[in-house]
């Protein structure tokens, strides 16, 4: 089977294959957290892309977790729209939850990043280089909720209809057994109107929402579509 092949053949699969809802898993979850955690809030590590993604992920979890977002992306080129997409994620903390949910910003490396990703650089969106750049992320994240003992790990991605929310949630299992101090959190955060939610809080703190994901390969691609 040719590359081409098999990425037709992944995507097939994928949209007849018994899907677990990860959704469904999520609100489980915060079932046992209503019970087990009877006289403090468990604290969460949230992976975090953007505003627009964070917005509604942590208005549907404040009432159960103590929230610190990890905005590590250094997949973002150039660095100018990384720091648009941070100075954006920090004046939603600051509009709408007063300052009261906590960020974690890591150094960031571009070139490196992209050194990482640019044997798939041809790859089309949602296939191993999306992969490579959803773990990469997701590893570092969860190595620093590991190293800060929270109890549970997230990402907000899976708000996106762009990205590959079966892949997100298997990587974060996997990467549950590398830390297994901390729990993922499964989530599907753009069903039972996640996604409406996403785009009122957009509309309500005038967002900026990007036009490509964040790789300058991802760039590339969507300046080559204009
Ligand atoms: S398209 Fe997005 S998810 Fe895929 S590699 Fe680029 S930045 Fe990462």
């Amino acid at each position: 089977m040719n590359e081409r092949e098999e990425y037709l053949a992944y995507w097939k699969a994928r949209k007849q294959e018994n899907k677990p809802n990860y959704y469904l898993r999520g609100e489980e979850e915060l079932e046992r957290i209503r019970t087990e955690f009877t006289d403090r809030k468990p604290r969460i590590l949230m992976h975090a892309c953007c505003a627009v993604c964070a917005g509604w992920p942590v208005t549907y979890l404040r009432d159960f977790f103590d929230i610190t977002l990890y905005y590590g992306n250094s997949n973002i080129w150039p660095e100018s729209e990384y720091e648009r997409r941070l100075n954006e994620l920090k004046r939603l903390i600051h509009e709408a939850w007063d300052d009261t949910v906590e960020l974690v910003i890591p150094p960031y490396d571009n070139p490196s990043f992209t050194e990482m990703l640019a044997p798939r650089k041809d790859d089309p969106e949602g296939w191993k280089r999306c992969f490579l750049c959803y773990e990469k992320r997701m590893d570092d994240a969860y190595a620093y909720a590991s190293e800060h003992q929270f109890d549970y790990f997230t990402t907000v991605m899976t708000i996106s209809r762009q990205k590959d929310s079966q892949k997100l949630n298997e990587i974060g299992a996997q990467l549950s057994e590398k830390y297994p101090g901390v729990r993922y959190f499964y989530s599907d955060f753009k069903k039972k109107d996640g996604q409406l939610r996403r785009n009122e809080i957009m509309a309500q703190y005038d967002l900026y929402n990007q036009n490509y994901c964040g790789c300058i390969f991802s760039l590339r691609n969507n300046e080559k579509a204009q």
